[in-house]
């Protein structure tokens, strides 16, 4: 049996009570309590910022090599691995997604470690054109304390996704992990305090977004918030950020497409859009909510879609065969239910699920069966707003342009996938369509080094790759005189004075 973090905070490198709000962590599968604790307070959070500054300007972090930093983000990849079980136990019990899916996201996250070090050792500075008698550079300074504000639905991973390349940016950072799921951040602390990371370096503070969300984004000492979440929550949050000219990234929702052509390998279709959706309880700010599939084989289609669906594992997520685990919390389920009785009184038919499982495995869980919802149109609520839970919209669709039409016709623009052996109409219908990510007879892949991101509502700003680093830290020019005289502009003046 694993033990669950205690539920102190990581306050700058110290672990103690928060004085916050009381938040309470639950296992969805069956309602009872991993633990309640008490969230960080903004008298906590100053605390851990004062910590913060004082680490982050002390020379033994700033004046680190490239080298000599990389080896901390490497130590954090290697604990993580070592602890992978422990986290994916944790974060299990934190949102109750499946033990393989859990599994996965930890080692992601170490990954993410491991990326962010070899990038910082291997980015390069720039010598500059020279356009008169100086030397010119180009460099990059860190921009001193970063808040990460991060979700419920993947913690672990979209932690990393912040804190690596922060760190490996010469930053200070405090994250601030969702209160539905304070415990598998908590670890991440454990972590990297093994790790020896200075202490002041790192802190968690879970809490309330109204208490410690809001600190981290208006305090003064922060330079950046890079915010995971909701889009109200982010359009917020950018409000607040634009008051102090803070830069700020979001990954927000999405109500993303994905778009079914006559001509596409149907079995490879059918799994594609099936994970896309369903795969994480549909908890997935890229799940393909919109299914269109032209309308040739649309009824066949749709009706092989709802009988494999049918057939999909519903069940408790520590179990190797379950692929559809519990939502995150009751009240989440509540909403997604709310949902799919808009749907209902919008004139959706309800093809499949549409309610809880019945029986006595699934009587005290969250859980909600994998929906299918046909007959509205592509205005209806159920196809414009994030359900963020296992429900599927179907459409049919005449032509390229009729589905390049119906899938910008979105406020959100976060990912996108479809199937055809066309490769050219993959490629024109690809780039026609607002979108960060672009899935070609395939979904929800993911590289650390391929840029993420969303368009419109989606958010502001790209995650991961390369560049992941470089938005943690401010550029700077440099000019160094060579041609060894006095600037000519002041010579009259200064001829014949003493
Ligand atoms: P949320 O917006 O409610 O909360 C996100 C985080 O913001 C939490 O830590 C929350 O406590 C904090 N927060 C809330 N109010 C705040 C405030 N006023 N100031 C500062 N922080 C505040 O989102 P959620 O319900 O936790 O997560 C689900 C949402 O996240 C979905 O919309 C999903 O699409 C989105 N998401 C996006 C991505 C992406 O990469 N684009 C990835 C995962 C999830």
């Amino acid at each position: 049996m694993i033990d669950l973090p205690e539920g102190k905070l990581f306050v700058g490198g110290a672990w103690e009570e928060g004085t916050g709000p009381e938040i309470t962590s639950i296992f969805p599968a069956d309602g009872s309590v991993n633990r309640v604790l008490r969230g960080a307070s903004q008298a906590d959070g100053l605390r851990a910022i004062e910590r913060a500054r004082a680490a982050q300007a002390d020379p033994a972090w700033r004046n680190l090599k490239a080298h000599e930093r990389a080896k901390y983000l490497y130590a954090i990849a290697d604990g993580i691995e070592a602890n992978a079980d422990r986290i994916s136990f944790i974060q299990t019990r934190d949102t109750g997604k499946t033990l393989k899916e859990t599994k996965a996201l930890a080692m992601s996250a170490a990954g993410t470690f491991r990326y962010f070090g070899a990038v910082l050792e291997t980015s390069d500075e720039a010598l500059t054109v020279q356009r008169g008698d100086a030397m010119t550079l180009s460099v990059y300074e860190p921009l001193g304390l970063v808040g990460a504000i991060t979700p419920w639905n993947s913690p672990i991973a979209s932690d990393a996704q912040k804190v690596a390349p922060a760190l490996a940016a010469g930053n200070a950072v405090l994250l601030k992990p969702a209160s539905w799921s304070p415990l598998v951040s908590l670890e991440l602390a454990r972590i990297v305090e093994a790790a020896g990371l200075p202490k002041g370096l790192f802190s968690v503070l879970p809490g309330a977004g109204r208490e410690i969300g809001n600190l981290l984004v208006d305090h003064p000492d922060i330079a950046r918030v890079s915010f995971t979440g909701g889009t109200t929550t982010g359009r917020q949050l950018a409000r607040q950020a634009a008051e102090k000219l803070m830069p700020v990234s979001l990954e927000l929702g999405g109500k993303s497409p994905t778009i079914v052509f006559a001509d596409a390998d149907i079995d490879q279709a059918i799994a594609g859009v099936l994970f896309g959706i369903f795969s994480s309880t549909g908890q997935s700010c890229i799940a393909g909510a919109r299914l269109f599939v032209e309308r040739p084989i649309y009824d066949q289609f749709v009706s092989r879609l709802v009988e494999v669906t049918k057939r999909l594992k519903v069940g408790n997520p520590f179990e190797a065969d379950t692929q559809v685990a519990p939502l995150i919390h009751f009240d989440h389920r509540e909403s997604v239910a709310e949902h799919v009785e808009a749907a209902r009184a919008d004139g959706g038919e309800i093809l499949c699920g549409g309610r809880m499982p019945e029986g006595a495995d699934y009587a005290k869980g969250a859980y909600y069966l994998p929906t299918i919802i046909a007959g509205l149109p592509n205005t209806a609520r159920m196809c414009r707003e994030e359900v963020f839970g296992p429900v599927l919209a179907v459409l049919p669709f005449d032509s390229e342009e009729d589905v390049i039409a119906q899938s910008n016709d979105n406020s959100y623009g976060l990912a996108l996938g479809l199937w055809t052996k066309d490769f050219p109409k993959a490629w024109r219908v690809g780039r026609a369509i607002s979108t960060g990510t672009v899935w070609v007879n395939t979904y929800k892949q993911f590289s650390i080094s391929t840029p993420f991101g969303g368009e419109k509502d989606s958010g502001i700003g790209r995650e991961k790759g390369r560049e992941g680093m470089r938005a943690y830290m401010a550029q700077k020019s440099i000019y160094t005189d060579l041609s060894g005289k006095p600037h000519p502009w002041a010579l009259p003046a200064m001829e014949g004075a003493a």
